[in-house]
């Protein structure tokens, strides 16, 4: 059986890992390894650098994403104008200026205008931007603002609560390593009714 011909997506995908490029941050990983004092040949670090470039390159994927394509297309037309709340959204990021994790939850709602959006996009989208260097206030507004960008709401409130090891680990702070942001659009900046059941619905205090 001759095997079959790679579809053109399929060759993009071998192209991308090419030698070089899968190797570039390992090699500098091996090194920062020897610059802590270790040694990269023991036994147990010897596939560090590897494992270290596979899982930045996850915990950064974000990069190659974009709302469009995160969204693909699944935005309906509905008569329906109650908010839309998904609370409880786990996520995992990268503080910008120790590349050290910060993680928790994500409460998201918007107040439709005459669009909503597939319910497990709204996950996907905090994802896409939770993995890339970030700061959670950054992350907070620009959730908010694709939102607001794609179905034209009358508002949006995204609420995220995370814990920052880089406050922790290195005792900045250790008891209060938390903090919670958050971005409120249209109707949830101007409407305190909308605003304030928002906050019941995630259990938050009045912010
Ligand atoms: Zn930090």
């Amino acid at each position: 059986m001759s095997k079959p011909t790679p579809t053109k997506s399929e060759e993009i995908l071998l192209n991308t890992e090419t030698p070089y490029d899968d190797k570039r941050i390992s090699c500098h990983m091996r090194e920062i390894i020897r610059l802590v004092g270790e040694d990269p040949g023991r036994e147990g670090l010897r596939k560090t650098p590897e494992r270290f470039e596979k899982a930045l390159k996850f915990l950064t994927s974000g990069y190659n994403q974009n709302v469009d394509n995160v969204l693909n297309g699944a935005t309906f037309s509905v008569a329906y104008d109650e908010m839309v709340v998904v609370k409880d959204i786990e996520f995992f990021s990268l503080c910008e200026h120790h590349v050290l994790p910060f993680f928790g939850k994500a409460h998201v709602a918007y107040l439709p205008t005459n669009k909503v959006l597939g319910l497990s996009k709204i996950a996907r989208l905090v994802n896409m931007f939770a993995r890339r260097l970030q700061i959670q206030e950054r992350m907070t507004s620009q959730i908010a603002k694709a939102i607001e960008e794609k179905i034209a709401p009358q508002g949006v409130g995204v609420i995220i609560e995370a814990r920052h090891l880089c406050m922790q680990m290195r005792g900045v702070e250790k008891q209060h390593g938390s903090a919670v942001t958050s971005a409120m659009l249209g109707a949830f900046r101007h409407n305190k009714q909308t605003r304030d059941e928002f906050l019941a619905l995630v259990g938050g205090k009045n912010r």
